[in-house]
Parts: structure tokens; sequence; C-alpha cells
């Protein structure tokens, strides 16, 4: 028998202790008169048995991660949702709740009236005649209005041709906010200037576009998933490393050991950074009920639609996109060894290399040992080019220990803004610098006219070197001065071997080949390492730190 789902609940950072909805006392309150349910919509909800537009009572045992989105009452609430999760439901609640007990009037937007004729008919009319006990006085008549006393919950869609937006509300909730019109939503901002509470709830599936939901979640806490394996790590469901291809199933990112469905479903939610906006990201690979089979037959399917309504993540291919021809066009049987061996490393929990001659790449890999590394210096010794980020620890060790180790920040010249990498000098030896988005655009580059061969065996890591590049995305962007720029982000952050590839192309620079250092074709200057001196107190002023 499963264990009771709302008590077993993870640490989460709203999360909340529910008793289970049969035999609910009635909890004496502090507040004297206030009532429970009254304050907390977890215990109305669940005390009500409150049905959902079929009918049936609201279950949310295979949607534990929706108990802390309902009970969030941050004043900004960011949700990047995948399809099939209830986001609809979870918010018309909210704004009943709202309107009810916190006494708020509530705007709800969605895209055009037409989806809000849907919209009301098909959900939040049948939500208010099953639960008619609950919402006494409340009208099915209008679709566009509902009414407690002077308290209104309006439902408005975004592309319409009224002037419906005159009116005032405590909270906006902004449903389909990325398929919305993204002017209006900015008009709606003015609409909650009266309210003390001043509340932005926005949910959306993401689209290709830079928009609202995407500039918003990157400001939030950036909650997601995590679920602990039996070997105790605590890992982010994520693409596409929470699922193992061979075995269709479920796997622990650090330790490869299976997830079991009770493991993902008793995940908890984890803010990824500090922020006072409330943000959460839900995919299927958190839904219990789908399974790691089925979400291996969406990724083969059509991308856009993969990444929108499946890993509720945007999908942008930008204007450059890399596609799987990309490596497999520069795969070469022949042997490209040299003599000369480049190494990049890319740091994380998990270390993912590039090792080649300057002609290409001839291995691909990962560890976790740092032994694996010293190993391969031993072995090869090789040109070593290794991230700084995020602990520089270890990438001092190996700059100290190895004559040809170099470790890599990425950094503007502010002045020269034209140099795009450059080589750390007196104290700073042994660090190389660079541009990270104009580099990356070389790197591109470089491959993309086959200077840059493969010849890795065609097996799952090459196939998993591949996904990696398959996640990165030339998307412009605007900086602080209005100024538009291209840069290079990763859809979903595992983007490790295109980076391992970049420290390779970095130390092969090293050899003074001059393929590309700066915009106009200046050759660096030559590295002397019978004298070096790395000095690493003064190593890493704040400048260093992207
Ligand atoms: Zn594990």
């Amino acid at each position: 028998m499963e264990s009771d789902p709302y008590t077993t609940m993870g640490g989460g950072v709203e999360s909340k202790v529910v008793p289970p909805s049969k035999n609910i006392p009635e909890i004496s309150s502090p507040l004297g008169e206030v009532k429970a349910e009254d304050v907390s919509i977890l215990y109305w909800v669940l005390k009500n048995k409150i049905k959902s537009e079929k009918g049936e009572e609201l279950d949310f045992s295979d949607r534990l991660f929706l108990l802390d989105i309902l009970g969030d009452w941050s004043q900004k609430i960011v949700w990047k949702k995948c399809s099939q999760v209830g986001g609809s439901v979870v918010f018309n609640i909210k704004s009943f709740f709202s309107l009810m007990k916190m006494g708020w009037s509530i705007i709800y937007t969605m895209p055009t009236e037409t989806d809000v004729q849907e919209f009301v008919k098909t959900k939040t009319n049948p939500l208010i005649l099953e639960n008619k006990h609950l919402f006494p006085g409340i009208s099915t008549d209008s679709v566009f209005l509902k009414q407690v006393g002077k308290r209104n919950l309006f439902f408005q869609g975004t592309v319409s041709k009224s002037a419906a937006i005159s009116t005032s509300a405590d909270v906006t909730v902004h449903d389909e906010i990325s398929r919305s019109d993204q002017n209006k939503i900015k008009q709606y901002e003015s609409r909650t200037k009266a309210s003390k509470f001043r509340g932005k709830w926005i949910f959306s599936n993401p689209t290709t576009e830079k928009d609202e939901l995407d500039v918003v979640w990157r400001q939030s806490d950036m909650k997601e998933w995590f679920c602990v394996c039996d070997n105790g790590h605590s890992e982010l469901l994520r693409w596409p490393e929470s699922i193992d291809k061979v075995r269709k199933c479920f796997q622990c990112a650090d330790c490869k050991v299976e997830l079991t469905r009770e493991q993902r479903r008793t995940g908890s939610w984890q803010k990824t950074r500090e922020s006072d906006v409330s943000g959460y990201h839900t995919s299927h690979l958190m839904a219990p009920w789908i399974t790691a089979e089925e979400i291996l037959k969406d990724a083969d399917g059509d991308q856009e639609y993969f990444y929108n309504f499946i890993l509720g993540e945007p999908y942008n291919p930008g204007d450059l996109s890399i596609t799987r021809s990309f490596v497999l066009d520069n795969w070469t049987p022949k042997d490209l060894e040299t003599g000369n061996w480049f190494l990049g490393v890319d740091v994380g929990n998990i270390k993912h290399y590039c090792l080649g001659s300057e002609k290409g790449i001839v291995k691909v890999g990962k560890f976790t040992k740092w032994e694996d590394l010293d190993d391969m210096m031993e072995r090869y010794k090789p040109t070593l080019v290794i991230d700084a980020m995020p602990d520089n620890t270890m990438s001092r060790y190996y700059v100290e220990r190895y004559q040809n180790a170099y470790m890599s920040f990425f950094q503007d010249n502010n002045t020269n803004p034209q140099q795009i990498m450059w080589w750390g000098e007196k104290d700073k030896q042994g660090i190389v610098y660079s541009n990270r988005n104009r580099i990356l655009d070389h790197l591109i580059d470089y491959i993309l006219k086959a200077n840059c061969l493969f010849s890795m065996p065609s097996d799952m890591s090459m196939r998993e070197y591949i996904s990696h590049w398959l996640t990165m995305r030339r998307i412009k962007s605007t900086n602080a001065k209005g100024i538009e720029f291209y840069q290079w982000t990763s859809t979903n952050d595992v983007d490790h071997f295109a980076f391992a590839t970049l420290y390779w192309y970095l130390a092969v620079q090293t050899r003074g080949q001059g393929h590309v250092f700066t915009e106009n074709e200046k050759v660096p200057p030559a590295i002397d390492n019978s004298n070096r001196f790395v000095s690493f107190g003064s190593m890493l002023d704040s400048t260093d730190l992207e």
C-alpha cells in the first residue's frame, strides 16, 4: 500500500503537512474565531473534498508537486509548465479561494476571448456546479465575470478589441502567457496599482520566444523537482540525464541507479537560486503516471513539441542551429593521432572531457574521480585546458602540477573588446581568458568548416556527445544599455561536452596555430613554459568570476 501522500512530501520550500481528507478535525486556531479552512487553501480543498470539473474528488496523490504551488501566496509566481499537469485547475481554485476567503478581486487572462469562452464553459463553470456548496451565490451565467459581493473575478482574453482592462484587481493571473499578447500583458500591470497585494501569477507552456515567462523564470528562485535515489543522492529530474535510454527507465542522474515511480512521486521542490519571485518548472519527468518509454518516444518526435509540452522548456533553434549533421558530417574513420595531445575538461559533479590532436577529437568521456584525470595526464601528456568554474580548487592544482595545463575563465575584454581570447600574464599565467559567446561562435564556425574532425567510436558516448551540442541555442539578447547581442544558451544546461570541446579548442590554440584569436586575426603572445610562475593568491580577482 502506498503511504499517505500528504504526509510523505519531502522538505519542499513551501511544504505543508496536510492531514488526509478523511476525518479532518477542526483545528483550534490561535487566531480565535478564524477557521483553518479560511486561511489554508490546502485544508479548504481537502476538507471540502473539492471535486474536479468531471465530478471526481480532486486527487493529488500523483501530483504532490501541485500542493506547494496551490499553497504558495507569493506576490509573484511563475510556473514554466509541461502539458497534462492541471495548471488551470490549480489557478482556478486559487482564484476562487482568493475571491471568497481573501476578499480579493482577480483578473484571469487567457490568450484570446475564444479561449476564455471555451475554458469557462468546460472547466470553470463545471467546477462551480460540482462544488455548489463551496461557491454560494456564484453564478455561471456570465462567462467573463464571477462575483462574490463586491469582489470580482474577471476572465479576459488578451487578444481582444474591447478595452476591457479598465478594471482593477489585487491579482492578475495570466494563463498561457507565452501565447498571449505580450504588450497587453504589460498593460495589465497598472491594474493592480491600487492593491496592497499587487499579485502577479503567470504560467504557461513555454514557446520559442524569449518572452516574459522565460525572463521572469530566470529572475525567480527556479525551483526544480528533486528526487532521492536509493543511494541517497538528491538530484533534480532533467533531460536527458534522468532517463536511461537502454534500460528505458528513470535513473539517478548521479549514480545511475533506477528511480522508482514512488521516488519520482515523492520528490520535493528545491530552489536553485535565491529570489523573491517564486518559480516552478514542471516536466513529464516528474509525472509518475508517465513512463520513461513514453518520454523517449516523444523525444524522437517533433522537437518543438517535445521541449514545450513534455519538458516544459522553451524551444529556440536560433538562426544558427546545431543539428546532428554538425558532428556526423565531420566524422572520419581515419586516424587523427599526430603525437600531440590536447585535452579539454568541463567541471561539474561529473567531469566531461574531449581528448584529441590538433586535427580533431579522438575520444570523449566522463569521470567523477580526479585520479582519472591524473592518469590521462600521465598517459598522454596533453596540453590541458580545464574549466575554472564553479570551483577552481582542482583546476589550480592541475595548473600548478603540470607544465601544459591552463584554466579557463570567460571574460569580456573591456580594454580591447575585439579581442576574444588572450593569455594571462605575470601573476595570471596559466589562465586562458575568452569571451564566452564569441569564442563559441568561432568554435562552431571552425567545426562547420571541417577544421575539427571526429574519430571517436560511434557508440553511446558519441550519441551523448551529440545530444549536448543539440541543446545549444544562439539567441538574441539585449544588454542593460538596450543593445542587442547574441548569446549561446543551453535549453537544459546539459551542454558539458560542448564546453569540453571548447576547452579542447582553447588547448589547441596554445600551439600558436593561430586559427582565430581576435576578430583581427592577431596571433597571441607565445607562451614561455620554462618560466611559469603562478601566484594564485592574486590570480583570482573579482573580474575573473563571471
Ligand atoms: Zn544516486
